[in-house]
């Protein structure tokens, strides 16, 4: 048992019940956890704020004054005490609800004390309640005129005592009980050196009790440069053990390859296309398995890509599968790849959640005895019961959010693995790419197919609704279609089905019968009318689509020119791209056109800025990625089992490729860890591997 893995219950000032709470909000157990929780900002302690210069935008200040009128009001739960606290500049109100009586024995008038807390306003006056005090005597002797570290807590932790300043008292103890051997270093030497990295018992202090704001910078440096480095080790690791994983081997391209590639191709292919087409061929013919993602824009003719790809596998005798991330997408796939493959006499099924009973069983003996050669669905395709003859290749379409986790387990539908490519929905900005897919090879489509018409992007306000009717008519008099989308954030929530069967009502009010035809469609609706909704608006019998986000992505009707999105400020930036992407898709030119109201958060008003200025989804993204912003993890929690506490992937950009460099630097020279050096990176991961239950050696 070393000083750092003891349990936080028996740190002085701890015991059981905070030790509990600090488990539950923090996942803290033991002193080595809580040394862990760094500081998420700090307060300059070595300068006085003056009572006159008391505002309310202040966070943490420090004054220096002495006390006078102390008086107790109240009874009971009520009672309180009360101080003036003044400076040569003015005064302030300190109020006790709690220690009325230490602070009645313990502070003295006319003594100089420092007060150290968060400002309150009340009636015009400033206050603070249980401040931070200390004598000024005691103040000068602690040496804690530098920058003061504050931690997060929760009002759980509040409410049993664990406020910042309590944190810090915690630590500060931990940091006086440890010595350089309890804080063994990670890191190798030569990387510490080549990159001007402090060590990490040093990098401990320096984050917790920092003497200057650049001891700080450089101890925050080197703990995102440790995170983002065994992030990138693990993933650079994996990388390297997939491309040694003996795979399936497909050596040639025959009938189906060529006769699709020579007679049914419906267009020639962009050089892009053919570039990846020829990534994926090889991949294919190597011996190992391929792990590749394939990152294009909205339009940019992903799907033909993996109908060639899947062809390969049926040359060479093997299945394939496309899954779709939702049903409506996986049946535009069926619909769209059985009708190119149909003169080639190829076998296609589709099997989703609502593919139920008999025919269900059928297809599933059909699929195991090898009678279906291409199965198209949404995720239910991983399910335990399906069962493939011999599955060669595995699409993965439109998917921002396939994990790790979800790759290996298409890793047990073949004795051999089958071959896996990933494709995005939008494209995510490189350094996300490194972090989520960073184990990956990577191709990129950057090239749109010929004689497209940048879409025309317009931001309008409800209050022009009428105009923007009137354009719509018009573009249905040409024979256009449109779609009009409401945002469903969660399509549990009644309020906004409530809005979009309102807006159904109103557009069909707007655009009445028998001139226009209008349809609706959400993710509540049974599947057959959904098909139904779809199908009809595919062939053009109706000229309006009003629909939630179940349209994002993949839908393709190459004739509606007119992307019409209802509160798009409630739409984040990839969605909007997203969305924008279902027009433009034929040879008309398109528009797409963001309604909100007036008021407009600062974000919101960027999101449509950034929209209106460019169509490329490689530029959306990385605004996306700037303007959410530091320390927010929202979008990389939802995208698997990173969660990065230091590195902002918007602005470490810089860091990341040091990371990936260094990883990938180390791996190529000592694949295991093995050399004496390495030591401590290996220690680590085992210790990951033993709380994680994860073995970082075969698979993550
Ligand atoms: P995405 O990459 O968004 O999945 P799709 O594969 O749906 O894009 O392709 C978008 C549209 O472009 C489709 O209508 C498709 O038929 C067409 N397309 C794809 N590649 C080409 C090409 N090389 N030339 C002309 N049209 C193409
Ligand atoms: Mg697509």
């Amino acid at each position: 048992m070393t000083l750092l893995s003891t349990s936080i219950v028996y740190l002085k000032g701890v015991g059981p019940e905070r030790a509990a709470v600090l488990t539950k909000e923090l996942q803290v157990e033991t002193f080595g956890d809580l040394l862990m929780h760094y500081p998420y900002r700090y307060v300059d302690r070595s300068r006085f704020t003056l009572i006159s210069e008391l505002n309310d935008t202040q966070q943490y200040v420090q004054l220096k004054g002495k006390f006078s009128r102390m008086e107790e009001h109240g009874e009971g739960r009520k009672r309180r005490l009360s101080a003036i606290f003044s400076d040569e500049s003015g005064s302030v109100d300190v109020i006790w609800f709690n220690g009325i009586k230490w602070a009645k024995e313990t502070i003295q008038p006319g003594m100089t004390y420092v007060l150290f807390d968060k400002p309150g306003l009340f009636n015009n006056r400033y206050n603070f309640t249980h401040p931070e005090l200390e004598p000024l005597s005691v103040y000068e002797s602690s040496g804690k005129n530098g920058h003061q570290a504050l931690y997060r807590t929760s009002d759980k932790m509040k409410h049993k005592g664990l406020d910042s300043r309590t944190i810090h008292r915690l630590i500060n103890q931990i940091l006086q009980q440890i010595k350089s051997h309890d804080v063994r270093e990670i890191l190798p030497e030569q990387l510490l050196q080549q990159y001007q990295l402090p060590g990490r018992f040093e990098t401990m202090h320096m984050i917790h009790q920092p003497v200057s704001m650049d001891d700080y910078r450089k101890a925050l440096r080197r703990l995102k440069f440790e995170e983002l480095f065994l992030l990138q080790l693990q993933l650079v690791r994996l990388k390297l053990l997939r491309q040694k994983e003996e795979g399936l081997v497909f050596p040639k391209l025959a009938d189906y390859f060529n006769r699709f590639y020579q007679q049914h191709l419906p267009f020639s292919l962009t050089e892009a296309q053919k570039r990846v087409i020829r990534e994926i061929r090889k991949d294919t013919m190597s011996g190992y398995q391929m792990n590749r993602l394939l990152q294009g824009d909205v339009g940019s003719g992903k799907t033909i890509v993996s109908v060639l790809t899947m062809l390969m596998a049926l040359d060479n005798g093997f299945q394939a599968a496309l899954m779709a991330p939702t049903e409506i997408l996986a049946q535009q796939h069926f619909k769209g790849i059985s009708e190119l493959l149909a003169p080639m006499g190829i076998q296609v099924a589709i099997l989703t959640g609502s593919v139920k009973g008999k025919q269900r069983k059928l297809l599933l003996s059909d699929l195991a005895e090898g009678n279906i050669q291409i199965l198209i669905g949404t995720h239910a395709l991983i399910e335990d019961p399906v069962v493939f003859k011999n599955l060669g290749m595995v699409v993965i379409d439109e998917q921002h959010r396939f994990g790790v986790e979800q790759r290996a387990r298409l890793r047990d539908k073949g004795i051999l693995p089958p071959h896996i490519l990933v494709m995005t929905a939008t494209p995510i900005p490189r350094s996300l790419a490194m972090v989520f897919y960073g184990d990956l090879d990577y191709s990129v489509i950057d090239e749109l197919p010929p004689g497209r018409k940048p879409i025309t992007t317009v931001h309008k306000y409800d209050a022009q609704r009428l105009a923007v009717y009137g354009f719509l008519r018009d573009e249905i008099a040409k024979g256009r279609q449109v779609y009009i989308v409401y945002p469903l954030i969660e399509e549990s929530e009644k309020s906004d089905l409530a809005s979009l069967m309102e807006g159904f009502e109103s557009i069909c009010q707007a655009f009445p019968r028998p001139t226009y035809h209008v349809s609706v469609l959400h993710g509540k609706m049974k599947p057959e009318y959904k098909e139904e909704e779809m199908r009809r608006f595919v062939k053009g019998e109706t000229h309006i689509m009003v629909a939630t986000t179940v349209i994002e992505v993949g839908v393709n009707v190459p004739n509606a020119s007119v992307m019409l999105i209802e509160n798009a400020e409630r739409f984040g930036l990839s969605q909007l791209h997203q969305l924008r992407g279902r027009v433009g898709r034929g040879a008309e030119q398109s528009f797409c056109i963001l309604m909100t109201s007036y008021k407009l958060s600062k974000e919101g008003k960027k999101r449509i800025q950034t929209m209106c200025e460019t169509n490329d989804g490689f530029k959306v993204s990385e605004a996306d990625l700037e303007l959410r912003g530091p320390g927010d993890v929202e979008g990389t929690r939802q995208s698997g089992d990173v969660l990065l506490k230091m590195a902002n992937l918007a602005t470490d950009k810089a860091i990341l490729e040091t990371a990936r460099d260094a990883a990938t630097g180390i791996l190529a020279t000592d694949p295991d860890l093995s050399l004496p050096g390495h030591a401590g990176l290996r220690r680590y991961l085992q210790i990951m591997q033993e709380k994680t239950g994860k073995d970082w050696s075969t698979v993550l």
